[in-house]
């Protein structure tokens, strides 16, 4: 133990997520940390209570529990500060929250999750803050969006649903020289595969809900910054009235410990159905950024060390009163594959993907959109899924 803090920082992945976080000689060398709940922190003395001059001092502003974690993100991101939201949707709408005010114009993915467009069309508009939605492949060209009152760029890399990446090194260089502050959904790749604060964002966003849980049982959300931008996080996250609760933060801390060795297996399992999937004759299309026959594949391949297990594929439909009904004849076919919403989580699930409030990266035309998650199931068995799905929705 003695020489943990020296030597993590140029270990491997796995061991990293095996460390970082907490230290078991902090705790009487149990293995995992005590799970401290609090509302109420007892001060010495009415001095100390005056001054706040204490680690600790109210259940909001972080506990034991909740440090551990913020401190395995901090390791994990690069960042200089980690705050825990109760759902990655939170951490989402809290960073924007955290750097705009009324007046100000803000420049969004338009391949974004869809409730944090939603939260941008509402909430945001009626604070008066102006948004536009711009292309994910604009690249270096976002210099021509920007305008002298824009204060927040938000990417997502690879967008939801259709995940187009995006070029983040050029984008964030535009905002830079513009002032703005670059703030990057990066649920999909984890830390582990990408770290945004390395390539000039300025705070990454992350549902831990999704890998980090990997068991679909717990709702969480982190938001880390790079040293300009911790103290306007922190200080929004403590006026807003915040937190991540600490039973939740232990199970994700948990979850972290076997992350990378579950990643790998979501990786290789969801690129080869994926390369399986493009040749099959009931396909269109995938949708997954490491496959080479992906537009923007090259990004991928430049920027990230790996991919995780959502992507999606466009059911071939060529007369559109099909559209619906095959795919649904597919999904209600699947056994292994659940019908749910979310993802990260040990089991495999599917969807039908809606793209209609897309306003520039519109949804492909020859047919539904479907995204997989692929599980950690043996792969044999879930093509066997899937063949099952195809044969219904030949059938329609
Ligand atoms: C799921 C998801 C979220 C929201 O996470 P919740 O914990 O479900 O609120 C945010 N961003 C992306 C990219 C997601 O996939």
């Amino acid at each position: 133990m003695k020489d943990l803090d020296s030597l993590l920082p140029g270990a491997g992945v796995n061991t990293r997520l095996s460390h970082i976080g907490y230290d078991p000689s902090d705790y009487h060398g149990f293995v995992n940390p005590p799970v401290v709940r609090a509302s109420t922190v007892l001060f010495p003395d009415a001095k100390s209570m005056e001054t706040r001059n204490k680690k600790y001092t109210y259940g909001t502003r972080g506990t034991p529990t909740t440090d551990a974690l913020a401190e395995a993100i901090n390791a994990l991101e690069g960042s200089a500060g980690t705050v825990l939201v109760p759902s990655g949707l939170a951490a989402v709408t809290v960073a924007i929250l955290a750097y705009v005010a009324a007046g100000d114009h803000v420049l969004i993915v338009d391949s974004v999750y869809g409730p944090t467009r939603h939260f941008c069309d509402t909430i945001l508009k009626r604070m008066g803050v102006e948004v536009d939605y711009f292309d994910p492949s604009i690249e270096a060209a976002i210099e021509t969006l920007f305008k002298p009152n824009t204060t927040v760029v938000l990417t997502e890399a690879p967008g939801s649903n259709t995940f187009e990446m995006q070029d983040i090194p050029a984008i964030a260089a535009a905002a830079h020289k513009h002032g703005a502050v670059v703030l990057m959904d990066n649920t999909w790749a984890t830390p582990l595969y990408f770290r945004p604060l390395d390539f000039g964002v300025d705070v990454s966003i992350h549902a831990s809900t999704k890998y980090p849980s990997g068991h679909s049982d717990i709702l969480m959300g982190t938001i880390s910054a790079n040293a300009e931008h911790w103290p306007r996080l922190i200080e929004t996250h403590g006026t807003l009235g915040l937190c991540g609760a600490p039973d939740d933060s232990y199970q994700i801390l948990r979850g972290l410990r076997t992350m990378g060795i579950r990643l790998e297996r979501h990786y290789e399992s969801a690129l080869a159905i994926a390369t399986w999937l493009e040749d099959r004759e009931e396909v269109a299309r995938v949708l997954h950024p490491a496959l080479p026959s992906f537009p923007s594949h090259h990004i991928w391949k430049r920027d990230f060390k790996g991919a995780s297990g959502i992507f999606s594929f466009v059911l071939k439909a060529s007369d559109p009163q099909k559209v619906k009904p095959k795919a649904h004849a597919f999904l209600d076919a699947l056994s292994y594959f659940g019908l749910g919403y979310s993802w990260g989580g040990y089991e495999s699930l599917a969807v039908l993907v809606n793209l209609s409030d897309r306003k520039i990266a519109k949804a492909p035309t020859e047919g539904p959109v479907i995204r997989l998650q692929i599980g950690l199931e043996d792969i044999v068995d879930l093509k066997a899924d899937i063949e099952r799905g195809f044969s219904a929705a030949n059938a329609v």
